[in-house]
């Protein structure tokens, strides 16, 4: 899942330089006041320079937004400036002397004990008449030799809808890195100052192209290397993992069958007898986790093999549903079984089984307690399975994505789990020529529902 704003900006470190290409008051909200949060839990001084008119407006959404403005004015570590007073003293703009002033704040906070310096400009001034604006690229560029290696940062903001797209590609030019709406993007159109302020001539132009295509490849190349590495140890770790617990899952049972068959043998301590089912419990719940890693470094590779008999489907959800009832007790869910048309079809039972295990664990895990209806229909060519539940439900913009490994739509502080279920029960409807189709509502509930043809038109399937 991708990283918030916050978080990215939360990776940035003195020394960066960005710019902030926004369209909305909002947009550029949510990059500045984590950009200044996060400078308040670093010990760093925080400078707004805004606009001549809107600083009063600055401050009340600064603090609708969450941040403690009077409070950290009072402690000395935000200050706000107008663009008058830094970037236009004396009704004229001069890069050196900005970049002077700058320096003079930075040394400022740091002799006031601040461990850093960290400034947005609002950028509107450069569309000003006062002598001087043109030079505004001049300054960004002459920034990227100030800000490496000194104990300041900075985001500009620039306005997409103000600015004409010259400066705006300008502005892509003279800064590293850009916040553009959720992201904070490593810049590839980002040229080295000198190429700016010297004039650059077209051999140094295409060396500084190659220099940048190979960079964006290397990029792209770790990228895929290191989901590369991650399948192959999700591999090999799920192999590792299933010998030795394929061998304690027998010997637990073989012990929980002993402690039925003989409880004489354990008379000093009755609850033993309920300690062993529990471990059994869960090296069950173990070594389905692990048979969910395996399938997922399956799919990797492309494959999901199925075994097709003909099969009592009726059974199959029969069993589930009781399987399932075990585990939804723990947790005081009930699962009502509607409807069971009586179905035989040709399919992988134990693939058939996985699917619905995944549908009615995930019920009862997001169904906030209340009762799970099962039905399975036959719809002429196919069949049907819906495990409907009234839990905590999906954000319609998060139904596609949890199909996709690891894609999950709920924090894993409330909810643990992988990600990987749903993942592999789509791959097996799929691998069947069927699909899974799923229905919600935030705070309502879902119903996830497989349909498989009775006849598979495809056997074995390549995925790809
Ligand atoms: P996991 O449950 O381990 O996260 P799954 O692949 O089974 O993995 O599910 C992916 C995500 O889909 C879950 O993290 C959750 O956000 C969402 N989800 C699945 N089933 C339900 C459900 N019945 N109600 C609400 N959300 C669900």
């Amino acid at each position: 899942m991708a990283l918030a704003l916050s978080d990215q900006l939360q990776e940035m470190r003195l020394g960066d330089h960005l710019c902030l290409i926004y369209e909305t008051p909002e947009e550029r909200m949510a990059a500045i006041v984590p950009f200044f949060l996060h400078g308040f839990e670093r010990g760093e001084a925080c400078v707004y320079i805004a606009d001549d008119h809107s600083v009063e407006e600055v401050k009340h959404a600064l603090t609708r937004n969450g941040i403690e403005v009077h409070a950290q004015i009072a402690g000395g570590a935000l200050r706000f400036a107008t663009q008058r007073e830094s970037y236009l003293p004396n009704g004229r703009f001069d890069p050196d002397s900005m970049i002077e002033f700058l320096r003079g704040s930075m040394n400022a906070a740091l002799a006031a004990g601040f461990s850093g310096y960290r400034v947005t400009g609002e950028m509107s001034w450069a569309l000003g008449p006062e002598p001087g604006c043109e030079r505004l690229i001049e300054y960004e560029a002459k920034l990227n030799e100030f800000f490496p290696g000194s104990r300041s940062m900075a985001i500009c903001q620039y306005n997409r809808r103000l600015f004409p797209a010259e400066i705006i590609r300008d502005v892509l030019r003279t800064h590293p890195l850009a916040v553009i709406g959720e992201r904070v993007c490593p810049n590839l159109y980002y040229e080295d100052p000198k190429m700016i302020l010297e004039e650059c001539s077209t051999e140094n132009r295409v060396d500084w192209m190659i220099r940048q295509l190979t960079r964006f490849h290397a990029s792209e190349y770790k990228l895929k290397e290191s989901i590369r590495a991650r399948d192959e140890f999700l591999s090999v770790a799920s192999h590792e993992l299933k010998t030795p617990l394929t061998s304690l899952s027998i010997q637990v049972q073989l012990l929980g069958r002993e402690a039925k068959r003989h409880p004489e043998q354990f008379p000093v301590l009755p609850p033993l007898g309920d300690r062993i089912e529990q471990a059994v419990r869960q090296t069950k719940r173990l070594a389905s986790l692990v048979d969910t890693l395996m399938d997922v470094s399956r799919v990797n590779r492309g494959r999901v093999d199925l075994e097709l008999a003909p099969v009592d489907v009726s059974s199959v959800v029969h069993e589930a549903v009781e399987r399932a009832t075990e585990e939804a007790k723990e947790k005081g869910v009930v699962i009502h079984l509607d409807h069971v048309d009586s179905v035989r079809a040709r399919v992988d039972r134990l693939r058939l089984e996985q699917v619905l295990t995944n549908f009615l664990s995930n019920a009862v895990k997001y169904g906030d307690g209340k009762p799970v209806s099962v039905e399975l229909r036959a719809t002429g060519r196919a069949f049907v399975v819906s495990v409907r539940d009234q839990g905590i439900g999906i954000k319609s913009e998060d139904l596609d994505r949890i199909f996709t490994r690891f894609e999950r739509a709920v924090s894993a502080k409330n909810f643990p789990g992988l990600g990987l279920g749903l993942f592999v029960a789509h791959e097996i409807a799929k691998a069947h020529g069927g699909k899974i189709s799923v229905e919600s509502e935030p705070g309502k509930g879902s119903c996830f529902a497989l349909e498989i043809p009775l006849e598979p038109t495809q056997g074995m399937v390549a995925l790809h």
